[in-house]
């Protein structure tokens, strides 16, 4: 025997998402196609494996693993040691080794694959139009896991004994389904049912059929998914989505829709090459899609918008539904307005009775709930506005360790995130933190990755603004011991921007949003800081102007128009606008006019989203809102009904410096706003014109303070920067500036994103 053939032993230790997704039968296939032996098997944190044979096999195996893996394996490491041979005779696979503080990854739900899509369609397979086909390349995950490591007895199937069947595939290691937990047939696995609003049962020899029948006739079902509920109804129907919205209580937000596949997508939406990738990835999110004019999608389902949410089917259920409908369905969360999204069946008939008419439910529990995930794709890049199904509870990869921290998150649209070693654990969308069942489900979610990952907190970081249910969480953990770090809500977006992108050094951060409580006590949200993950200086801000009545009056922009011109223009500017804006009540404006002079009740905010409701109410487009943001929203719609969309024309502002901190001040913009409101500019050239100042501003504000930062990155984040005609204009102007700008892209620019910010900078405190 010559050296080169004498046989070697390779010890290699796996790391990353490499538990149930088929990963051991795939190494055991590339181990006996090259003829090693030895064994894998699961450990707490990561596979591990002996391989025996040729150095050249073993090098062979070892490019192989990373190269080969199978679609839904997330490598992030791949440690070899060499050793001397013992003599194995065969390869197999080994029980799974546990041991408690070990910290695993879990893989995301994911979207049917077409193998499974494939048997589903084929009359003559076992598992014909079964609802609940999975393998290990795809269906259910984190939805179903209550413990680690990932075995059956440790997830909601445990209740359904396997077939000779479906446990033949599971033992079988060349099977797609070896070991896939939730593997199941008709014969043995979960059903689905048809019952009425009251639980009684729809006799029907088809529930998915006669519930898609039931679609078509213009009713609303409730289906059980994977994270949860949804409400569908036809989309095309005008009276169906009105019904749902009237019944929902949610008169105007924008609802998703479902369709068939990608042509039918296309039919309805513009998608591009990158929206396409997204729409069919494993993730399978909501895709916010520019909206055909000639789309048979009702109006009703995003009034006044130019986007429209689509997704594909993800779950097989989905699958036969929407062959058997052929119709666009809404799908939106099963709740009543900002509730969380109801899920076992008992829940969802009491909470969701008064919405649907039918129920499509099945018995295979859910054991967290996970709702759609919604992103979009602007200069080429996707990032997600909701984080939730296909992401979750995949980690934020961080370039650094941390100390194990927990971040609360803010108040609107959070998540809350936990920090390990170069994890970041950024939670699913939880919700509006306003009542108490979204709290329960808060710190339920929060018990349930400390327990997944294994994470015991040192520290608990929150937001400045003590009223927060956040904050109060945080307070209530700090009597248990832990140590509280309090974070500034804009420090923590640029925070999170930054580690969104691995970036370290300090950097100008742009923060553009609604509300966040400043260190000064007024409300920020048009901000320039210099920070680093260590500390945050603020070195400009849009002007203090009077919120009158404090947060009610972003229900009613038009309060703030009023209040901003008053404080801006004094009596003759606010006369102006008033001609300009119908029906203003006497005795409210009297009110208002009393506020803002006494300061009663009339909290400074430096907001830029206030600063968008307040042009939107003054040129009559958005007076009083129904969902957050859309007084916002509807301005920047507004534009790109402009027949010059490419426009650069801008209105006037200055910068007052005030020490080191520089002041946008915006009165000529208001009045040259109302002068060209008065000679007839429509709405659109002046929303175009408006948004051009706002990205004039950051640009000019930038190019003031990057000398004082010494950098020239600047990181954009905050809820604002979702609207994209702003973000298009301000990357290209800062870009033409030459400086290096950074956008989210796996996090929300919203405040879903604010609990990761907090949790690095929480980590380093
Ligand atoms: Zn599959
Ligand atoms: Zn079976
Ligand atoms: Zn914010």
């Amino acid at each position: 025997m010559t050296k080169a053939e004498a046989p070697k032993l390779a010890r290699i230790s796996v790391r990353g998402i490499v538990q149930g997704v088929g990963f051991r039968p795939f190494v055991y296939r590339l181990a006996t196609d090259l003829n090693l032996k030895g064994w894998v098997c699961n450990t707490s944190e990561d596979v591990r494996i002996e391989i025996e044979g040729p150095r050249d096999s073993i090098d062979k195996f070892c490019l192989n693993l990373k190269a080969q893996a199978p679609p839904l394996a997330h490598i992030e490491e791949i440690a070899v040691t060499h050793l001397p041979a013992v003599g194995y005779r065969d390869f197999d696979i080994r029980r799974s080794l546990v041991d408690k503080g070990k910290c695993q990854l879990i893989s995301p739900d994911i979207a049917t694959c077409r193998t499974c899509l494939d048997e589903l369609s084929d009359p003559n397979d076992r598992r014909y139009r079964y609802p609940f086909t999975n393998c290990t390349n795809c269906g259910p995950r984190f939805t179903i896991i209550e413990d680690m490591p990932y075995d059956r007895p440790k997830t909601t199937m445990r209740s359904f004994a396997m077939c000779p069947r479906c446990q033949a595939e599971y033992d079988n290691p060349l099977d797609r389904r070896f070991h896939a937990q939730p593997n199941a047939c008709p014969i043995c696995g979960p059903r689905v049912e048809l019952v009425d609003n009251r639980g009684y049962a729809v006799s029907c020899s088809d529930a998915m059929y006669t519930a898609g029948q039931m679609l078509k006739a213009g009713e609303i079902v409730a289906i059980k998914g994977l994270g949860g509920f949804l409400l569908a109804c036809d989309a095309t129907s005008e009276l169906a989505v009105k019904s749902l919205r009237h019944r929902k209580r949610r008169s105007s937000k924008p609802f998703a829709v479902m369709v068939e596949n990608m042509e039918e997508a296309k039919r309805h939406c513009y998608i591009s090459m990158e929206e396409e990738g997204l729409l069919t990835s494993p993730q399978s999110p909501i895709v916010l899609a520019r909206w055909r004019q000639d789309s048979t999608v009702s109006r009703e389902v995003a009034p006044n918008l130019r986007y429209l949410g689509v997704m594909l089917p993800y779950t097989p259920l989905h699958h036969i539904l929407l062959s058997d409908v052929h119709l666009p369905l809404v799908m939106t969360s099963g709740n009543l307005s900002e509730e969380p999204i109801a899920k076992d069946n008992d829940e969802a008939l009491r909470r969701l009775s008064g919405i649907a008419d039918y129920f499509l439910i099945h018995n295979r529990d859910i054991y967290s709930r996970y709702d759609d995930s919604v992103a979009m794709v602007e200069r080429g890049s996707s990032q997600l506005i909701r984080r939730a199904r296909g992401y979750a509870p995949y980690p934020i990869p961080l370039k650094f360790k941390v100390r194990p921290v927990l971040g609360c998150g803010a108040h609107l649209k959070n998540t809350f995130c936990l920090t390990r070693d170069k994890h970041a654990f950024l939670s699913q969308h939880i919700g509006d933190m306003e009542n108490i069942e979204t709290v329960e489900h808060f710190a339920d979610t929060v018990s349930l990755y400390e327990r997944l990952f294994r994470i015991k907190p040192v520290a608990v970081a929150h937001d400045l603004h003590p009223d927060y249910l956040a904050t109060r969480y945080a307070m209530e953990m700090n009597k248990g011991g832990i140590e509280l770090i309090p974070v500034q809500h804009h420090h923590a977006h640029v925070a999170s921007c930054m580690a969104d992108n691995g970036l370290q050094s300090p950097v100008i951060g742009v923060v553009f949003d609604g509300t966040g409580l400043g260190s000064d006590g007024h409300i920020w949200g048009g901000e320039f800081l210099v920070a680093d993950y260590h500390s945050s200086r603020r070195v400009g801000h849009l002007e203090y102007l009077p919120l009158p009545g404090g947060d009610a009056a972003t229900r009613k922009p038009y309060r703030i128009t009023l209040a901003y011109l008053l404080a801006l223009l004094g009596e003759e500017g606010l006369r102006q606008g008033l001609a300009l804006m119908k029906d203003v009540d006497n005795a409210e404006l009297a009110i208002i006019q009393r506020q803002v002079e006494k300061r009663l009740n009339s909290p400074l905010t430096s907001s830029i989203g206030r600063l968008f409701d307040a042009v939107s109410a003054l040129l009559g487009i958005r007076g009083e809102i129904d969902y957050e943001g859309q007084a916002a929203i509807e301005l920047e719609m507004a534009a790109y009904k402009a027949p010059h969309e490419g426009e650069e024309d801008s209105y006037p502002y200055s910068v007052a410096e005030d020490g080191d901190l520089r002041i946008i001040k915006v009165c000529d913009l208001f009045s040259t706003v109302i002068k060209d409101s008065q000679q007839g500019v429509p709405r659109s050239g002046i929303s175009v014109k408006f948004h051009n100042t706002v990205a004039q501003m950051v640009k000019h504000m930038c190019l003031s303070i990057t000398g004082d930062a010494a950098t020239n990155k600047v990181v954009l984040s905050g809820g604002v920067f979702q609207n994209r005609l702003l973000l298009n204009k301000t990357v290209g102007l800062l870009e033409r500036s030459n400086f290096e700008v950074y956008t989210h892209k796996q996090v929300p620019c919203n405040d879903g994103g604010i609990s990761l910010g907090q949790a690095v900078i929480a980590s380093f405190a």
